[in-house]
């Protein structure tokens, strides 16, 4: 059942990292060394992929993996694992009830783990507790989809932004966070030059690059900017009332709504945008039939986020411009498989194939289709209220699955408290120490990418197969096989009893057709893959990628929806909702600075996976936090400072990067660092549990706090060939190298012993410091006056550590330093230069890495314009081939080209 394919095939699988779910061809040798490239066939990516996706061969190895079952830290077999957790379940049912336990899990998971993980908790065990990281991510979307739609609908296709003449932006940092869908559409720019780009974003974000407007609205503006919108689009009589009279309901009520946002002065108070910005925006609106507005994280993580959704809806609605090629409401997921998830009800308030927990007679098709014994009449804890009963002691046991909420959920400190305290805590994942797995009683070993078998559903409704090409690494198992097992050991045998993955996806596809017809008791439902119900094994494995809807007996004429109409609300209309622009946020002496939070470009979540690959960590490897310049003068903070951000939950220590990115008023802090890479940046600590009223999605991006400078008094950058196993400073942060690890300090104390200090860092044995050899060397330097002290460690021609302490922030040239290590060093002057932090003629600093493909700095992108005359981003790649393969730094080249211009005098 789980046997690999053998060595040197070519498997076409799916990338696990973002929605926008690239194809990818993937192949191990007979070392289990793994290439990746992109899929020319898939329709998604059509052969692209961004550095994410294209260093994905270095994240599969075994260092860090969990290998076998754990109980109590102790090594178990499966039997006594999976014995323990349906005992355990099943004995707090019995006590507490169905509501006292609960799963929590995650878009990283496949539809067929999330189909059997649904499938138990809401059929078989009678609970509605399976909520999902996707709450996190795109609930808001779900809840005006739903709102607007009946259902959860994505109406259109990664083309339409393509084909579109006017692109609207909101809240979405395509450049970083959906790279490959960021390339589409700056090429389909570059072809079609009057194509308009508007970008909506508090920061001026690398997706800027290809705006020809950007609109930096203040925090939780979107909904009066869109009401405003409509407004105007009333006052300049530009509604499609064919289409308003045919297909939608509750005009009248959004519209008087709606007037409350009529004068410009007003709508500029609010979104923080000149009335000449908010025109052209409006006027592009206006003007350009073919719109399509794409909305994520900046959208949905707010509290707000489901009248935000519903504010665009209702401009697309109004105007008809959806399910037509090039127009359309368009949301992008964050995570592979989110929609997926929303397919087979993996969320606490949807039940199974896009069917409503609360309509009775879904509840009695679905218990009818899973013969099963039970099935709850209400929703379920969303994920904010889910951990929050783990910490009052209403859930007793539950059950986390590819996901590290102490790291990524709101008061994550608190959420740590609650694990701690809950009398039973299993976690599938597939590594061994997380920051999550540190409070598990079981520990399962959950096959990792490229390990497992099934589909995921990406932004488009494109089901894709991921496939396995490695073998299981030690006695690890897919996360449905577990969650089937327990299933089986809970009392469930005859609904469990699957043979392979491939039965799984025939039951939910065969679900989704159920009763799902024309004539059929209750309405038709949008959600329906009836066409692959039958399917066996070897037809699943040759699945090729396609978009939902897929009917059993014909084919749909288009992949669009709602061009007719045909919403799937009881009358067959949509609903236009009005909405109300949310009170302005409130700064506070003591909380001056707004928070918003996001994703950088070469990592992932909580760095898990991405963490493990020198190439992603080359880019930014050391928690940030964006502060405007006058923020900075105002509160004494300069550039590579460290800087305490807090409020009431805690606080976070980050390095200060001063730009103009953000408005004065705001701070940025990416959401990646875990306590496994750096000592103290979990942002999401700082993050309240504020969530939206109707989605229950946390807002993440829209917190009060304050900064300041943390007073170190001494300053630390060292590249070690071992990784260091505890940083011995109050602040440190520590990523992959090629040939090691690079960390950064910060600490108050000014007195640090640099040789204790470098033993302890470099791991060497004692004594070794004063037992100079043949083999071994050490040289150091040391200034009193400045606080400049530097050593480095030799064997052999191998420098094993270089360690450089200084009173103020440590300039010398990370990648150059961390590029000695890799280097053989028989020349003793080259040794005096590296302990002098000086790069030799014969090694020139490379700068910061730009392109992580090909490990070109930023010195060398400079070097190629001043000296070579390169002007253009295809000029810099013929040089230095930087930006030739995955693409994803080429606005970052852009930038540094646009500063290399010199600008003409008025
Ligand atoms: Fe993976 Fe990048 Fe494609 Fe997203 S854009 S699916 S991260 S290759």
């Amino acid at each position: 059942m789980f046997r690999a394919p053998d060595i040197g095939t070519e498997i076409k699988t799916s990338c696990p990292y973002c929605g926008v779910g690239c194809g990818v061809i993937a192949k191990r040798d007979a070392n289990n060394e793994v290439s990746i490239k992109g899929d020319p066939d898939h329709p998604s990516n059509f052969g692209r992929l961004c550095s994410k996706g294209s260093a994905l061969g270095e994240t599969v190895g075994l260092e860090g993996r969990l290998l076998r079952p754990e109980i109590n830290g102790q090594e178990a077999n499966w039997d006594q694992a999976l014995d323990l957790v349906a005992q355990k379940f099943s004995d707090t049912i019995a006590e507490h009830g169905p509501d006292s336990v609960a799963f929590y899990v995650s878009g990283q998971i496949l539809t067929e783990d999330y189909y059997v993980a649904n499938k138990l908790m809401k059929g078989f065990i009678g609970s509605a507790n399976i909520d999902t990281n996707s709450r996190l991510c795109m609930a808001s979307s779900v809840a005006g989809h739903r709102r607007a739609f009946g259902t959860d609908t994505v109406p259109g296709t990664y083309e339409d932004l393509e084909k579109t003449d006017l692109l609207i932006l909101v809240g979405s940092n395509l450049a970083w966070c959906h790279p490959v869908l960021y390339q589409r559409i700056a090429a389909a720019k570059a072809d079609r030059p009057d194509m308009k780009v508007v970008l909506i974003d508090p920061r001026r974000t690398m997706t800027a690059d290809i705006a020809d407007l950007h609109l930096a609205i203040k925090p939780d503006g979107d909904v009066a900017l869109f009401t405003g919108l409509l407004h105007h689009l009333a006052r300049q009589d530009a509604f499609d009332f064919d289409y308003i009279n045919a297909h939608t309901t509750g005009f009248e009520e959004t519209i008087s709504a709606a007037a409350k946002l009529s004068d410009f002065e007003t709508l500029s108070d609010i979104t923080g945008l000149s009335s000449e910005e908010i025109n052209a925006f409006y006027e592009l609106f206006l003007k350009t039939d073919k719109t399509v507005t794409v909305f994520s994280q900046g959208v949905n993580q707010s509290s707000s986020g489901t009248d935000k959704v519903n504010a665009i809806i209702n401009c697309h609605l109004a105007t008809g411009r959806i399910g037509k090629e090039g127009m359309g409401p368009f949301s992008v997921t964050g995570q592979p498989n989110a929609m997926g998830g929303r397919e087979v009800g993996g969320l606490a308030n949807m039940l199974a194939a896009h069917m409503d927990i609360e309509n009775p007679g879904h509840r009695d098709l679905v218990q009818r289709f899973w013969a099963s014994p039970v099935i709850p009449e209400k929703q379920g804890l969303k994920a904010v209220d889910m951990f929050h009963a783990v910490g009052d002691g209403r859930i007793k046991a539950i059950w986390i699955m590819a996901t590290n909420p102490v790291v990524s959920m709101p008061e994550a400190d608190t959420v740590a408290k609650a694990l701690k305290d809950c009398p039973f805590v299993v976690v599938s994942d597939v590594l061994g120490e997380t920051d999550t797995t540190a409070y598990a009683h079981v520990k399962l070993p959950s096959a990792d990418w490229g390990e497992k078998d099934g589909t995921v559903t990406n932004s488009e409704r494109r089901i894709s197969r991921q496939k396995r090409f490695l073998p299981l690494a030690g006695d690890s198992m897919p996360d449905w096989w577990q969650l089937a097992e327990v299933g089986k050991r809970m009392g469930f045998e005859d609904a469990f009893n699957y043979g392979s993955v491939s039965e799984v996806f025939a039951e939910h596809a065969a679900l989704s057709d159920f009763e799902n017809a024309p004539g059929a008791p209750l309405p038709e439902r949008d959600f329906n893959i009836g066409a692959h119900a039958g399917i066996n094994e070897e037809e699943y494995n040759d699945l090729t990628p396609f978009q939902w809807p897929q009917l059993k007996g014909f084919e749909p004429e288009t992949s669009r929806f709602f061009a007719e109409g045909q919403f799937y609300t009881s009358d067959r209309k949509a609903r236009l909702i009005p909405v109300e622009a949310p009170a302005p946020l409130e700064y506070t002496p003591s909380r001056p600075l707004i928070l918003n939070t996001g994703r950088i470009r070469d990592h992932w979540h909580t760095l898990t996976r991405t963490g493990r690959s020198s190439r992603l960590s080359q880019h930014i490897a050391e928690p940030f936090v964006e502060i405007n310049p006058e923020d900075a003068l105002h509160f004494g903070i300069r550039d590579a400072d460290i800087v305490q951000v807090e409020n009431a939950h805690g606080f976070i220590l980050v390095r200060a990067l001063i730009t103009k990115r953000v408005d004065q008023g705001q701070v940025f802090v990416p959401m990646h660092w875990s306590d496994q890479f750096a000592s103290r940046a979990r942002v999401d600590t700082l993050v309240s549990a504020l969530v939206d009223p109707v989605s229950g999605q946390p807002a993440l991006k829209n917190v009060p706090v304050s900064i300041t400078k943390y007073q170190a008094t001494t300053y630390g950058f060292a590249v070690t060939l071992n990784k260091p196993e505890n940083p011995p400073s109050d602040y440190w942060a520590q990523a992959k190298t090629e040939d090691g690890w690079r960390i950064e300090f910060a600490d108050l104390n000014s007195d640090l012993s640099i040789q204790s200090f470098a033993q302890n860092l470099f791991d060497v044995p004692e004594n070794t410091l004063n037992n100079i050899s043949q083999d071994t060397q050490w040289l150091s330097y040391g200034d009193g006056k400045f606080g400049d002290y530097r050593v480095a460690a030799f064997i052999g021609e191998k420098l094993i550590g270089l360690l450089y302490l200084s009173s103020s922030p440590v300039s010398v040239s990370r990648n150059w330093a961390i590029q000695q290590l890799g280097t053989d060093h028989n020349n003793p002057l080259q040794r005096h230069m590296i302990v002098a932090g000086r790069a030799g003629g014969d090694r020139p600093d490379p700068g910061s890495i730009i392109c992580s493909c090909f490990g070109i700095g930023s010195n060398q992108i400079s070097s190629a314009i001043t000296e070579k005359s390169c002007r253009s981003v295809e000029a810099i790649g013929q040089e230095l081939k930087a930006g030739t393969n995955c693409g994803s730094c080429r606005a970052e080249i852009k930038q540094i080209i646009d500063q290399h211009t010199p600008i003409a005098a008025e």
